[in-house]
């Protein structure tokens, strides 16, 4: 299946020079969701996995088919103040200015090993700083799986030498 030709590529959006991946006209199409989602389960099925974490908020709609598929629990990392229950925040670099992510400290039980998953890797910040905040609650990094992977902002350097999964790849 040709997933990259689903992706709608908007020109200057959000701001002049970024060139926005769009993934809704994936979502839309009656195929684009259940490939996405059976891809990132053959990789995983037998790597032990226990927990899905989904990054706000496109990472949501990936990672819980993702979680139904592979029979395992989701967990939500959110943007500042959306979590009810007691949180562990980390702050993280952005292009301008910090940025925040929070998840519930009972989220994540020592020892569970846990696949992190957003629609996409760009720099890799947002999802480096959603393992630190899994790995400061004793879960163990199983992987990370992306719809979108703009590999020349060079995002999986700073993941370490773990499993990543992109299914969709940029220059
Ligand atoms: P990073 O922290 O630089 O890796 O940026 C990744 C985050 O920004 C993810 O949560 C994405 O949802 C979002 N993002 C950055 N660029 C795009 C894009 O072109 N399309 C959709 N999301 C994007």
């Amino acid at each position: 299946m040709d997933l990259k030709r689903m992706i709608r590529v908007i020109p200057d959006f959000p701001q002049p020079g970024i060139s926005f991946k769009d993934i809704t006209t994936v979502l839309k199409d009656p195929d684009g969701l259940r490939f996405t989602v059976q891809e990132m389960a053959r990789r995983f099925r037998d790597r032990g996995v226990d927990l899905i974490v989904g990054v706000e908020s496109r990472g949501f709609l990936i990672g819980a088919p993702l979680a139904y598929e592979l029979g395992t629990g989701f967990v939500l990392v959110r943007k500042p103040g959306k979590l009810p229950a007691a949180t562990l925040r980390v702050e993280y670099e952005k292009e301008y200015g910090t940025d925040a992510l929070e998840i519930h400290r009972d989220a994540v039980q020592p020892g569970q090993r846990v696949l992190l998953v957003d629609d996409l890797l760009a720099t890799g910040g947002t999802i480096a700083a959603a393992a630190r905040l899994v790995e400061e609650l004793g879960g163990v990094i199983a992987g990370f799986a992306f719809m979108i992977e703009l590999a020349g902002l060079k995002g999986r350097d700073r993941l370490g030498d773990r499993e990543i999964l992109s299914l969709v790849r940029y220059d």
